[in-house]
């Protein structure tokens, strides 16, 4: 580009700025340490700074637990061990391919339990794309991360003449090697912790821009360089791998970090997070507040994890963690879908289509290559949770026009699901299909977990029920529109609550709303009496009508916070969440009754969802260490601040609804596919007028108490007129309420 050109092109740049209102970064506004005050007694979101690009394959992270330990960064440790190449969805399913970089200044130390060196938190600055640290030693780590990469640059005190860096593959079978000429450390990391075939590998190469003058290698994994450098000469450590060969290593390695610097990939990472955190642009609110939202935003956009790599012609493919085998085409995993069916994929298919068109694909992909979808998948079938999410995906995205598979395909997927369990792994398939066929339910204690896998199972039949109907399959969507009504077999009308039957039909006895496990999945009958998400209505009626069901909601935050710990034995994290956060009966920190402040939606006072979901966002979240008051699970417990910062949520996946709330900002903008924007405004918005007086949509009155996916999608306005004081007349008409199969609504 030529002097003229080149001039022309800033002046149009300029004018551009100019013509810009100023947009504070949506970047800066994040952190990820929010929620990595953690451990295994109490979660304060068991999270860990992840460096990393959205959905990317690798993730970074300083570590300051021990190999081995799910809780590899927690704020209140003083050590840090390694920079780690990390692919964790959680502490409790932990991690697979991981392997670490840790700089040292005097000794050389390899075990990773003697190599820690003390850093503080006033010398660390975490971002999403780039985390530094000052160790103790006066040592300067920077990290900056691509999708399979990563660029790192180590800044030496003048004093130390000869620095090591120790690269450790974490055992388990994993090996390194050395190549002094070429300045290249080559791996394989075959740490794992179960959902790996046998052959499984994440292949990794390390290079160094200095030659190393001594190395070495241990039985455990682990290999060591030194470096002379001149006082004030940094190293700089190029990155990457890949879980199909050695050799797609190294075509990682050459596309994303060769001849690039820390400074190059961290300003690309960051226009990445820039676009993706920008697709919602929040106005007004506390910088507290945006500074929650964009951290949340952050970590809904982190998992599923995208295992595709592009092969010599730039063809996607991947390794598959079910059957060992590479494949043509593309693959996401480490997820739970028990946690992120819920808002994670609906904000995917409203904001990120192009991941929800993955992972409708891998769906399938799992389905192939394993004979099952995934439900807790990291990276292959893991067994966690209850329940046929996989369903609540697949269905909500092909519902809103998300439709790049084969449906004949996709169809006989949901129904296997339903009519199968995986030999190893009971949450894989239909765990007690059998039992819930014949009687209606799942008896217990014939089947641990029992009815919350009835309410579970009941809320897929549906989503496969509005799947087959969509597709002129009425014969289907009969059936399975009769089973989805089987939650009303474990409602227990003498008491009002959802409890547990035998095989013989008889009621379980001290019935205790208050008691975990048992018939339940980490909660007791007061948050899965509320786990009929498809339909409100019926489960109003089994109360004995709308007053009797938001009397009910409200003595959930009236009850005290006691509680039975049950077959569990112990208290579980869970538990100590609820008691802590102090809100009755209320677990937010779990989720299983993160959708119950919008049932006052569906029972007419919407006030009272107005009211519960403010308070929920300004006292259970911050953007600190001690951020979420529970496990933040993959995305799950940040999207629903999201969604509720919105001002909605989405309380039913497959409906297409997006229940009303309370926004927290006085305005916020989606910039949806095809270039349209949605602007939700709270004119009068204050922490003191969480109440909707008045809304229009698009310039007409709006009473309703939900929005459709549509009315977002074809962009508008949404204007609400906060108070202080509820208006118990808007959103209390029939026509008002959001779906329920009980309405008889199509
Ligand atoms: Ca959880």
């Amino acid at each position: 580009m030529n002097t003229k050109k080149l001039l022309g092109v800033c002046l149009l740049f300029l004018l551009a700025a100019c013509r810009q209102p100023f947009v504070p970064s949506a970047v800066d506004a994040v952190n990820p340490l929010m929620g990595t005050a953690s451990t295994f007694a109490f979660s304060h979101g068991n999270t860990y700074p992840a460096v990393a690009i959205p959905w990317g394959m690798n993730f970074w992270s300083p570590q300051t637990g021990e190999n081995g330990s799910g809780w590899m960064y927690a704020y209140g440790d003083t050590l840090l061990r390694g920079f780690r190449q990390t692919h964790q969805p959680s502490p409790w399913i932990n991690d697979y391919g991981t392997f670490s970089i840790m700089p040292l200044s005097g000794e050389l130390k390899l075990d990773d339990k003697e190599r820690g060196v003390r850093f503080s938190h006033v010398e660390e600055q975490a971002a999403p794309h780039v985390y530094q640290v000052r160790l103790e030693d006066g040592t300067v780590a920077s990290l900056a991360a691509t999708a399979r990469g990563a660029v790192m640059e180590v800044a030496w005190p003048a004093e130390v003449k000869s620095p090591y860096i120790v690269v450790d593959a974490y055992g388990h079978g994993g090996s390194v090697k050395v190549e002094r000429e070429s300045g290249l450390i080559h791996g394989v990391s075959r740490y794992n912790n179960g959902g790996v075939p046998d052959n499984f590998g994440n292949y990794f190469l390390v290079k160094f821009d200095k030659p190393m003058v001594e190395t070495g290698t241990d039985e455990e994994g682990r290999a060591y360089a030194r470096f002379d450098l001149q006082p004030g000469e940094k190293l700089t450590v190029r990155m990457a791998s890949s879980f199909i060969s050695p050799e797609q290593a190294r075509l990682n390695f050459d596309r994303e970090v060769n001849d690039r610097t820390l400074a190059e990939v961290t300003e690309s990472a960051r226009q990445v997070w820039e676009e993706m955190l920008g697709r919602i642009r929040v106005e007004g609110g506390t910088e507290e507040q945006r500074r929650v939202f964009y951290s949340c935003l952050y970590r809904t956009l982190l998992f599923p994890r995208s295992l595709t790599e592009f092969g010599p012609v730039n063809e996607p493919k991947y390794y598959s963690p079910y059957d060992g085998q590479v494949h043509n085409g593309e693959m996401y995993t480490d997820n739970g879908f028990w946690d992120t069916f819920r808002a994670v994929h609906p904000l995917f298919t409203l904001l990120y289509p192009e991941v929800s068109e993955g992972v409708q694909q891998s769906l399938l992909h799992a389905y192939a290559e394993s004979g099952f979808l995934p439900e807790w998948a990291s990276p292959g079938h893991r067994g966690c949770m209850i329940g046929n999410n996989s369903l609540s995906i697949a269905a909500d995205a092909w519902l809103k026009g998300i439709c790049v598979v084969d449906s004949a395909q996709l169809l006989e997927a949901m129904l296997h699901q339903t009519r199968a369990r995986h030999a190893e792994i009971s949450s894989v398939g239909r765990d007690g299909h059998e039992w819930y066929d014949s009687l209606g339910y799942v008896p217990y204690p014939e089947v641990p977990e029992a009815t919350a896998k009835t309410l579970e199972y009941a809320y897929a039949d549906w989503c496969l029920a509005r799947f087959a109907e969509s597709l002129g399959r009425m014969d289907i969507a009969e059936e399975y529109y009769a089973k989805a009504q089987n939650y009303r077999n474990v409602f227990y009308p003498e008491q009002g609550f959802v409890w547990a039957k035998d095989a013989q039909g008889r009621w379980r006895k001290d019935f205790d709303a208050t008691e975990w496990g048992g018939p339940f999945t980490e909660g007791s009958s007061w948050h899965w009496t509320w786990s009929v998400l498809h339909d409100p209505e019926g489960l109003a009626r089994l109360m004995g009508g709308h007053d009797v069901m938001a009397a009910r909601l409200d003595s959930m935050f009236a009850a005290p916070n006691t509680y039975d710990y049950g077959t569990y034995g112990f208290v579980i994290h869970e538990i100590a969440e609820m008691v802590a956060l102090d809100m009755g009966q209320y677990a937010h920190g779990n989720q299983p009754v993160q959708h119950a402040i919008y049932l006052y939606d569906y029972v007419a006072q919407p006030w009272k969802a107005q009211q519960r979901v403010r308070e929920v966002m300004d006292r259970l979240y911050q953007s600190g260490p001690e951020g979420y008051c529970g496990d933040e699970d993959n995305g799950q417990t940040s999207a629903w601040y999201v969604f509720s910062a919105l001002g909605f949520y989405p309380v039913c996946p497959g409906t297409g609804e997006y229940v009303l709330g309370s926004p927290l900002f006085d305005k916020a903008t989606l910039s949806l596919p095809g270039g349209r924007t949605f602007v939700i405004h709270a004119e009068g918005n204050s922490p003191s007028r969480p109440y909707i007086r008045r809304a229009t949509l698009n310039g007409r009155e709006f009473t309703r108490n939900y929005l459709t996916h549509d009315e977002l999608l074809q962009g508008g306005e949404l204007v609400l007129e906060m108070d202080s004081v509820p208006n118990t007349m808007r959103g209390t008409q029939a026509e008002d309420l959001p779906y329920s199969y009980s309405h008889g609504k199509p």
